[in-house]
C-alpha cells in the first residue's frame, strides 16, 4: 500500500511596486550593488519605517481575487533571528493578524504538467489558503571561496507570503497550484510571478502517513526550488526517501532540506525551528492597518476570475475550451483578443489567427504579447480582408509577416503592394475563359468528374493573373463554369 502524501506550499511572491516596503528606495533589479539603500533598509538603529500603501493595496487585491477575508485590523510583528543579510536582526512581518485569511486557489486543468492533464485526480480542485501576509525581503548574499558579499538592494522589497492548508496530494497538484497561482498574480498585476527571475519562491512542506485517520506525519520542508521541474522532481524524491525510511522503521523529524538540482536529491539543512523560537512580538514602530477603507479602494480592480472568462469566451464567442484557455492564460493576450474581435469576423477565426500566427511569430522573436508591435486594429483590418475575399488565408499570413516588421503601414497598402488585389471581376472572367480555352483536355476531364483538376486550372489562372487573386475566388468561378 502506498503511503498517503500530504503537501502544503508556502510561496513568497515579490510585489511589483516601484519602491520598497518601509522606505522610498527603488526595487529595480540589476542596479549596481548597494545603490538602492537608505538607513531604513540598511537597518540603522533609530531609523523608522514608513508603510508602502500600494504594497498593502496589492496584497488586499490579491486576497480578494482569491476569496480571502481580512481582519478588521491587520498588524505588524517582528520575527527575531540573526542572519548577516538582515542587519536589524528581525524581519518585519505579520503573525497573528495577516492582511488576508482563508480563500483558495483554483487548480486550472491546463496548469497541470502536460503529461498529467489526462489523469487529473480531483478536477476543479480548490486548494484552501491559510493566509496571505505581507513582509520584507532580506538582502542577497553571494558566497565566494573565502568571503561573502551582501547586496542590500533587495532588502526591504515587499513580499507576499501565500500559505496553503495541507491540501495537496501529489507533485502534479503542487505543480498545478504554483502555475495557477502564477496566472492569478499576473492577472491581478500584483507580481511578475516569474520563478526564474526569483520573484516567486516556493517552499514545499511534505509528510507521509499510512491512512486518512492517522495524524499528519512529521513535515519536511524543501527549500531552493526555483523551477517547475525542480518542484516536481524534489517531491518525487522526497516521497520515495520518506517511504523507504518509514518502511525501515525510521521516524521522520520536522526538518528543512535543500534540493540539489544537479544531484537530484534533497539534503538535510537543519531540524526545523518552531514559531516560538522566533520570539514574535508586535512591531512598536508601526500602527495596525484598518483594512475596510483599503478594501473598498481595491475591490473595483479585482479581475474577472479566469474560469468565468473561459466560459464567457465559450458561450459568447463560440470558442473551444482549448482556445479560451490559451487566450485567458495571459491578461494582455485576452485584452488583445477582445480588442481585435468584432461581430463582422467569426471569433473563432480571430482566435485561430492570434493563437497560430501571432503567438507563433511572437515566440520566434521572443517578444511578449504586451510588446506586440501590431496593434489589434491592424490585425482586424487584415482579417477583414480575408473575410471579404480579398485575401486567401495563406496570403493573409504573408501580409502579416510584412505587417509585423512595419506595423505603422496600412494593411491594405501592404496587400496591394504584394499584388494581393482583388482582380476586377471582368478581368478575372476573361482570364478564366482563356485558361478554359487553352486546356481542353483538363476541362473535359473535370466535366467527366475529375474535380481535382480544378486545382490545376486554378493554378494556371493564378499564374497568368497580373495581380494575385484570392485562389478561392478563382476556384469558385471555374466551378461555376464547368460543373
Ligand atoms: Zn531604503
Ligand atoms: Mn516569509
Amino acid at each position: 500500500m502506498p503511503l498517503l502524501v500530504t503537501i502544503g506550499l508556502e510561496v513568497h511572491a515579490q510585489l511589483n511596486t516601484d519602491t520598497k516596503m518601509f522606505c522610498a528606495c527603488r526595487t529595480s533589479f540589476g542596479d549596481d550593488p548597494n545603490t538602492n539603500t537608505c538607513p531604513v533598509c540598511l537597518g540603522y538603529p533609530g531609523a523608522l519605517p514608513v508603510l508602502n500603501k500600494l504594497a498593502i493595496e496589492k496584497t488586499l487585491l490579491t486576497g480578494l481575487a482569491l476569496g480571502c477575508g481580512s481582519p478588521e485590523f491587520s498588524r505588524w510583528d517582528r520575527k527575531n533571528y540573526f542572519y548577516p543579510d538582515m542587519p536589524k536582526n528581525y524581519q518585519t512581518t505579520q503573525m497573528d493578524f495577516p492582511l488576508c485569511l482563508g480563500g483558495g486557489v483554483p487548480l486550472f486543468d491546463d496548469c497541470y504538467p502536460t503529461d498529467a492533464r489526462k489523469s487529473i485526480k480531483t478536477p476543479n480542485k480548490i486548494v484552501r489558503l491559510n493566509r496571505i501576509h505581507l513582509e520584507e525581503d532580506v538582502a542577497k548574499s553571494t558566497h565566494l571561496a573565502t568571503t561573502s558579499l551582501i547586496d542590500f538592494n533587495r532588502a526591504g522589497t515587499p513580499l507576499m507570503e501565500i500559505v496553503t492548508e495541507p491540501d495537496l496530494e501529489s507533485a502534479e497538484e503542487a505543480f498545478a497550484y504554483l502555475r495557477s497561482l502564477q496566472l492569478v498574480l499576473q492577472e491581478c498585476d500584483t507580481s511578475g510571478a516569474d520563478l526564474e527571475k526569483g520573484n516567486l519562491r516556493c517552499d514545499v512542506n511534505i509528510s507521509l502517513r499510512e491512512k486518512e485517520s492517522d495524524p499528519l506525519g512529521a513535515k519536511v520542508e524543501l527549500k531552493n526550488l526555483n523551477s517547475f521541474s525542480a518542484i516536481r522532481r524534489s517531491i518525487y524524491y522526497e516521497i520515495e526517501r520518506q517511504t523507504e525510511e518509514l518502511g525501515m522503521g525510521i521516524a521522520q523529524i520536522q526538518s528543512t532540506r535543500r534540493w540539489n538540482d544537479e544531484l537530484g536529491e534533497t539534503q538535510m539543512m537543519r531540524t526545523k525551528e518552531d514559531a516560538h523560537d522566533y520570539r514574535y512580538f508586535p512591531c512598536p514602530d508601526l500602527l495596525p492597518i484598518a483594512t475596510a477603507p483599503l478594501l473598498e479602494i481595491v475591490r473595483p480592480l479585482v479581475p474577472e476570475p479566469r474560469l468565468s472568462k473561459i466560459s464567457r469566451y465559450q458561450n459568447d464567442f463560440g470558442l473551444t475550451t482549448y482556445d479560451a484557455s490559451v487566450l485567458t492564460a495571459d491578461r494582455h493576450l485576452a485584452t488583445f483578443f477582445e480588442e481585435t474581435n468584432t461581430p463582422e469576423i467569426p471569433a473563432k477565426k480571430t482566435a485561430n489567427f492570434i493563437i497560430n500566427n501571432l503567438l507563433g511569430t511572437l515566440n520566434e522573436q521572443s517578444i511578449t504579447i504586451a510588446d506586440c508591435p501590431v496593434p489589434p486594429k491592424k490585425l482586424r483590418d487584415l482579417l477583414s480582408l480575408v473575410e471579404n475575399g480579398t485575401l486567401a488565408p495563406n496570403q493573409a499570413k504573408e501580409v502579416f509577416t510584412v505587417l509585423f516588421s512595419s506595423p505603422q503601414r496600412e494593411v491594405k497598402a501592404i496587400a496591394d503592394e504584394m499584388g494581393f488585389k482583388p482582380t476586377s471581376a471582368g478581368e478575372l472572367d476573361s482570364l478564366v475563359d482563356q485558361i478554359i480555352a487553352e486546356n481542353p483536355e483538363e476541362v473535359a476531364a473535370v466535366k467527366a468528374g475529375n474535380e481535382k483538376l480544378i486545382n490545376f486550372l486554378t493554378g494556371k489562372v493564378m499564374k497568368s493573373a497580373p495581380t494575385k487573386p484570392n485562389p478561392k475566388q478563382v476556384t469558385d468561378l471555374l466551378r461555376a463554369r464547368l460543373l
